[in-house]
C-alpha cells in the first residue's frame, strides 16, 4: 500500500498544474494543494503533533479537511474527523476518547467547542482567523510557515492507522473504528476499478466528509485518480444542479434521502443533468420506486452498500447493470469477498437465500480505538467482518441487502443506535420504561420513534424528551414520534420485544 500523503504527493509531481479541487468558485491545482499539505505538515509538527498522535477536525465540508487529513498522515500522525450534526457534549465524548492533541475547528463551530471546552484535555485548538480565547489561527499559522524547512515525512505501512471514524454503538456510546492507510489504498483500489474513476472525471461531492461516504467514495478516489474535485460546504438540491451544469460533473455520491430530495425540486425537470455518467447512491436502502424514476429520465443511478468499518464500498452495482439488476446493490470490488452467513454461522450459497453478509479484504478495518471486546464482536473467528446486515445473492451473485440484524435505524442516512437514545431518555424523571424503534418514513427512510410507559400518574410528552434530551443528543437521533404504553412488551428473560413494537409501525410522511 502506499500512504495517502505519499500518493497525493506522486499525484501532485506528476501533474501539479491540474485542477484538484475547487470550492466556493475557488480552485486549486495539484501543486498548490500540496503545498499546503506540507505547510500545514510544519504547523502541526512544530505544536508537538507526532507520529501516532491525533488530530481532530469539526467543520462543515471545506478544503482545509483534506489539507488537514493529508498534513496529519504526512507526519504519520492519525485524523479524527468529528460529526458537526453533534452535541457538544457528545462531541466532547469523542474528543477525549481519542485523546486528540490538536483539535481543528472550522468557521461555525467554534462555540460548540467553547461551551464544553473546560472538560477537555486537548494540547491545542486551532481555528481559521483565530482570536478569540485560546485559539490560535491557522491562516496566520500556516502564513507564517512559508519557507520555513518541513517536518520529515513519516512513510506509512499498510497496516497503520490513518484516520479514526466514530460510529454509534450498541452500548450506548460511540466508537472509533480505526481506519488503515492500507484500507484507504483498498477502497481507492476497489472504486477506480469498479466505478471507472479516471483523471478525466469531475466529481461533486456534497456528502457530509466526517463520513465514509463523503470522505472516500465522494472524495478521495477522485483525488488518488488525479480528477477533479467539486466540493460543496452542505447539501442543497439548487446548488447541486447548478454544479452539475457549470462544471459538467461526471460522477457523484448521495444517500436515497438527497436523491429524494433532488428529485422533489422544482429544478429537477428542467436541470441539465446530461454530463453525469454515475451517481452512485448508497448509506441506507434505496427505495426501487426513486430507482426507476431516475432510471426514466435516463440519469444513471448506481446503488454501493458500503460501511465505516469498511471504508466504504463493500458492493457497487456495476454502471452496465443498471436496468437489468435495478434494485440490487451490486457485486464486490476487486480486493473485497462477501458471504453470507447463517443464524449458526453455517454459510449460505443457494441463490435467494438470506443470511447476514460478512466481509473480508483489505478495506476492512483494523477495529475499534481502545475497544478489544467490541472489536472481537464483530469479527469471526476465521477473519470474517459481520455487517449486522441482511441479504441474498441471485444466481448470478447479485446482492440485495432485505434486513439488518442490529438494532439501527437510519434516518436520512444518518444512524441512530436505540440504546443510545434509551440510555438518555430513561433519566427523564416521568419515564418507567423507554424503547426506541424505527418507523418507515416517506422522507427520511426511516423515523426515530420513542415508546414509552410513563411512571404512575405522570405524563409525558414528545416535547418534555426533546426539551430533556436536546443538548445531549444530535437533532436526527431525537424521537419523532412518541407512543405511549402502560408498559413494554418483554419476553421472560425481561428482553424488550421489539418486533412486537414495530408491529405498530405505520409507514407515514413526516
Ligand atoms: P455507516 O457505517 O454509517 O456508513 O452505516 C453502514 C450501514 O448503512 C450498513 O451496515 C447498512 O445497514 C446501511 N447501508 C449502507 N448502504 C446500504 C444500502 N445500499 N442498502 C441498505 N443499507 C445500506
Ligand atoms: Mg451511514
Amino acid at each position: 500500500a502506499v500512504g495517502l500523503a505519499e500518493w497525493l504527493k506522486r499525484r501532485a509531481a506528476r501533474a501539479p498544474h491540474k485542477p484538484a479541487l475547487t470550492c466556493d468558485g475557488v480552485t486549486w491545482n495539484y501543486g498548490e494543494l500540496m503545498d499546503r499539505v506540507e505547510r500545514l505538515s510544519t504547523v502541526l509538527a512544530e505544536g508537538g503533533v507526532a507520529a501516532g498522535m491525533r488530530v481532530g477536525y469539526l467543520g462543515f465540508n471545506d478544503p482545509m479537511l483534506l489539507v488537514a487529513l493529508f498534513a496529519t498522515a504526512r507526519i504519520g500522525a492519525i485524523f479524527v474527523p468529528l460529526n458537526f450534526r453533534l452535541t457538544g457534549h457528545e462531541l466532547a465524548f469523542i474528543i477525549e476518547d481519542a485523546g486528540i492533541h490538536t483539535l481543528m475547528v472550522g468557521e461555525s463551530h467554534l462555540a460548540v467547542i467553547d461551551e464544553v471546552r473546560s472538560g477537555l484535555h486537548c494540547a491545542r485548538y486551532l481555528h481559521r482567523a483565530g482570536g478569540a480565547e485560546g485559539w490560535e489561527s491557522t491562516d496566520a499559522l500556516m502564513a507564517a510557515a512559508i519557507g520555513k524547512p518541513l517536518p520529515a515525512a513519516v512513510p506509512a505501512r499498510a497496516d497503520d492507522t490513518a484516520l479514526i471514524m466514530y460510529t454509534s454503538g450498541t452500548t450506548g456510546h460511540p466508537k472509533g473504528a480505526m481506519l488503515t492507510h492500507g484500507n484507504f489504498w483498498a477502497n481507492n483500489l476497489n472504486e477506480i476499478f469498479l466505478w471507472d474513476l479516471a483523471s478525466t472525471d469531475v466529481k461533486l461531492n456534497f456528502a457530509p466528509m466526517f463520513h465514509v461516504g463523503g470522505l472516500l467514495c465522494g472524495t478521495l478516489t477522485t483525488l488518488m485518480a488525479g480528477g477533479h474535485l467539486v466540493l460543496q460546504r452542505a447539501f442543497e438540491p439548487q446548488a447541486v444542479f447548478d454544479a452539475i451544469a457549470q462544471y459538467r460533473v461526471s460522477v457523484t455520491f448521495g444517500v436515497p434521502a438527497m436523491l429524494l430530495f433532488m428529485s422533489q425540486h422544482p429544478s429537477f425537470e428542467g436541470a441539465d443533468l446530461s454530463s453525469l455518467r454515475s451517481i452512485a447512491v448508497g448509506g441506507a436502502p434505496m427505495p426501487e420506486p426513486l430507482l426507476r424514476l431516475y432510471a426514466s429520465r435516463n440519469i444513471p443511478v448506481h446503488q454501493g452498500y458500503g460501511m465505516t468499518e469498511t471504508a466504504s464500498m463493500i458492493t457497487f452495482l456495476h454502471p452496465d447493470r443498471t436496468i437489468d439488476k435495478l434494485g440490487s446493490a451490486g457485486t464486490p470490488p476487486i480486493l473485497t469477498e462477501i458471504k453470507l452467513l447463517g443464524a449458526n454461522d453455517e454459510e449460505i450459497t443457494a441463490a435467494g437465500a438470506t443470511g447476514e453478509i460478512c466481509v473480508r479484504g483489505a478495506n476492512v478495518m483494523a477495529g475499534y480505538w481502545n475497544r478489544p471486546d467490541a472489536t472481537r464482536a464483530v469479527f469471526t473467528d476465521d477473519g470474517w467482518f459481520r455487517s449486522g446486515d441482511v441479504g441474498y445473492r441471485d444466481a448470478e451473485g447479485f446482492l440485495y441487502i432485505c434486513d439488518r440484524l442490529k438494532d439501527m435505524v437510519i434516518s436520512g442516512g444518518e444512524n441512530v443506535y436505540p440504546a443510545e437514545v434509551e440510555s438518555v431518555l430513561y433519566d427523564h424523571p416521568d419515564v418507567a420504561e423507554v424503547a426506541v424503534i424505527g418507523a418507515p418514513d416517506e422522507r427520511w427512510g426511516e423515523r426515530v420513534v420513542a415508546v414509552v410507559a410513563p411512571k404512575p400518574g405522570k405524563s409525558v410528552t414528545l416535547e418534555d424528551l426533546h426539551a430533556f434530551a436536546s443538548d445531549k443528543l444530535a437533532r436526527y437521533k431525537l424521537p419523532k414520534e412518541l407512543r405511549i404504553v402502560e408498559a413494554l412488551p418483554r419476553n421472560p428473560t425481561g428482553k424488550v420485544l421489539k418486533a412486537k413494537l414495530r408491529e405498530h409501525n405505520v409507514p407515514a410522511a413526516t
